[in-house]
This record gives C-alpha cells, sequence and structure tokens, in this order.
C-alpha cells in the first residue's frame, strides 16, 4: 500500500481548514415541547403541500429521523438516500444531513429541486479533498482507477471513475482488483486503508479523516470492555485500524443496525456517529448500547462521536427551508453530467450484486 506524501505543512494547513468551518458550524436553538410539536405540524403541512419528501441520514437529530419516517420520507445511509432520492416521485426532496448528501441528490434527480436545512453542513472529508489539489494527484497517477468516497463535492466525483458509500467500497474494490486494476482512493485514509487490508488491492491513500470516527481510540475501547465483557464491539469503517482490530463486527451505517439485530449479544459498544443509537434502539428495544469512547485531544474534536455539521440540521431550518423556499442546491451542468456517470456505475454495480451484508461477523 501506498500512502500520498503530503508535506506536514499541507496537513497543518488542512486542519486549520477543517477548524475554521468547525468554527462556523451552528448549534441549534433548543425548542420547548409545544415549539417543537407546533414545528413538526407545518413542516408535515408543508411537505404535502410541496409534494415534498424529507430524506433523513442515521446521523441526524431523532427528530428529523422520526419525522421522515411519518411522512413517508426517508431514513438511511448515504446510498439507500441517493437511491430513494431518484426512485421516488416528489417535485421536492428535502435532504437533512450534509452537503455532499445534498449535491448527490441532485445529481441524480436534476429534474427534482432539492433542499437542505442548511448549505453550511460538510464533512471534514470533503473539505480536505478540493479538486484544485485532488485533480493534479489523479493526473499524476494515469495507471489508476480513481475511486472516491461518496463524502466529497460534486467536482472531485466529476473527476472518478466510480463513487463508492462504506456499504459498498469493499465489493468495488475486489471487483477492481480481479480485474488486475490498481485503485486510487480518496479521501477517508482509514477506509481506504481498511479495504485495502480487507480485499488485497493495490490503493493508493489521499489523507484525510472524519473527525467524528478519528476520535475513537483503542485504549478507550479496550477499557470500556473490560466493564463490558459480553458486549460486542460495532465499527464503522472510517474508524483507526487499531480500532477495527478490536471490533466484531466493521461495516457501514445500514451495515451495523442489521449486525446488531442478528448478533445473540444483549450489549454492544458502538463506535460510529450516536445518531444512529436512534434507529438501534427503536429497532431493538431490549437491547443495550453504549457510545465507543472517544478521546478528543486532537483541536478539531468538538464531536464527542457526534458530527457538528450533521447537528445543524434542526426543524426550525427545516422548516425554514421548505417555506420560502430556501437553500436549493445548484450544481454546474456539465459537473453534474460528469458527476453522474460514476454515481451510476455505483447504482448499476449495487443493483447487479444485490449486495449481501458484508463483515466480520
Ligand atoms: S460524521 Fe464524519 S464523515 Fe460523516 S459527515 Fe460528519 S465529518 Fe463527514
Amino acid at each position: 500500500m501506498n500512502m500520498h506524501d503530503f508535506p506536514s505543512s499541507q496537513l497543518a494547513s488542512d486542519q486549520q481548514i477543517v477548524r475554521d468551518y468547525l468554527s462556523r458550524a451552528e448549534a441549534p436553538r433548543p425548542m420547548s415541547a409545544s415549539e417543537s410539536a407546533d414545528c413538526k405540524s407545518e413542516i408535515l403541512t408543508l411537505l404535502v403541500k410541496r409534494n415534498a419528501r424529507l430524506v433523513a441520514h442515521y446521523y441526524t437529530e431523532s427528530v428529523l429521523q422520526e419525522l421522515a419516517e411519518e411522512s413517508e420520507g426517508f431514513v438511511g445511509d448515504s446510498l439507500e438516500m441517493a437511491k430513494f432520492g431518484h426512485d421516488c416521485d416528489a417535485d421536492i426532496l428535502v435532504v437533512a444531513g450534509v452537503r455532499f448528501m445534498g449535491e448527490t441528490a441532485k445529481i441524480l434527480s436534476p429534474d427534482k429541486t432539492v433542499l437542505m436545512p442548511t448549505l453550511g453542513a460538510t464533512c471534514s472529508l470533503d473539505i480536505a479533498c478540493p479538486i484544485e489539489d485532488f485533480g493534479p494527484f489523479c493526473d499524476a497517477h494515469p495507471d489508476r482507477e480513481v475511486v472516491v468516497y461518496a463524502n466529497t463535492s460534486a467536482a472531485v466525483k466529476a473527476r472518478a471513475d466510480w463513487v463508492v458509500t462504506s456499504s459498498i467500497a469493499l465489493d468495488v474494490a475486489e471487483y477492481l482488483s480481479e480485474q488486475g486494476k490498481k485503485i486510487l482512493w480518496a479521501p477517508d485514509k482509514h477506509l481506504g486503508s481498511y479495504v485495502q487490508r480487507t480485499t488485497g488491492a493495490d490503493v493508493l491513500l489521499w489523507d484525510a479523516a472524519c473527525i467524528v470516527h478519528e476520535e475513537f481510540k483503542a485504549r478507550g475501547l479496550a477499557d470500556i470492555r473490560r466493564l463490558h465483557p459480553d458486549a460486542a464491539i460495532l465499527a464503522h469503517p472510517e474508524s483507526p485500524q487499531s480500532v477495527l482490530d478490536m471490533a466484531d463486527f466493521v461495516g457501514s451505517t445500514t451495515q451495523i443496525i442489521s449486525a446488531s439485530q442478528r448478533l445473540p449479544n444483549d450489549e454492544f459498544i458502538v463506535a460510529t456517529d450516536k445518531g444512529i443509537f436512534h434507529k438501534l434502539q427503536q429497532i431493538s428495544p431490549a437491547k443495550t448500547f453504549i457510545v465507543a469512547p472517544t478521546a478528543g485531544e486532537d483541536a478539531t474534536c468538538r464531536s464527542c462521536a457526534h458530527c457538528p455539521w450533521m447537528a445543524m440540521n434542526s426543524l426550525e431550518s427545516l422548516r425554514e427551508s421548505l417555506s420560502n423556499p430556501v437553500n436549493a442546491i445548484e450544481i454546474a451542468p456539465e459537473v453534474a453530467q460528469n458527476a453522474m456517470k460514476p454515481l451510476t456505475r455505483m447504482l448499476d454495480f449495487a443493483a447487479e450484486q444485490q449486495l449481501a451484508v458484508r463483515g466480520k461477523a
């Protein structure tokens, strides 16, 4: 495996850029129960009036996930969100998540209006992989198939041969490797490294990480496991290798949810964003779910297992985006057309494979 050789000054400037974005990640205003109920009711009316569907990620607040389900919208991981948005017959998609999810929805559904509660919700992976740097990196490695994670800008997707989500990354890498193809992987180094270790593919890695998953530490995990010796550890592959090595199951958010139902354990320690606990507990009310410990010594950690950008999605901002409407996603037509190709390739591949749950368990 090769690593992209970043000068340390480049890494330092990337971290500074992430911190600058974090400083602008606003926490939503708390609402009273009656305000929240009124707001939900207004949103439900607006969704019907505008023929809109709410599509929410597992990492968003419980109230948004409940609203999506109550209103015949959808809650899922980024691959499932993209598929639902593409297949449903709404005029408007409201995407509660982070910006790349809204962009993906718009690319796959160019005739639909795609709104977001906030356009300020970004992702450390997207920030750390600007097209101005990524384009030349790809140009320098023309012998490699360019595989990018969904957590990237439309411009980066437009430069890729494949887009993958964490639920399909292993299958695509295995497929390419069997064809003798070498991979250029961006941006998440932990997921890319996991893909390389698991499939044996020849992978050249970009150097970026998720600020939430990077803060899960093996030492803290070992401590908590001593307290809960019968608990199974479920980890998202954006976590560091030392954490994945301790996990009983490694997989995407949807795969983690399935594993929690399938495994016989009564207790689980979960190393991913704690927004997922809403769905885990909803599906298995008798089981106990424990947040894997974080050790945020790095200055970028404000998360404590919750993405500060996912947290910017609120009932209030959702109502605002639907009533005016505001925060529509726009993508330059040429970029959208080029990004559509690797995204469609992923969806076609997923349909062909009828992907089974993957992981170590
Ligand atoms: S949890 Fe990590 S990967 Fe997901 S949006 Fe937040 S920063 Fe990005």
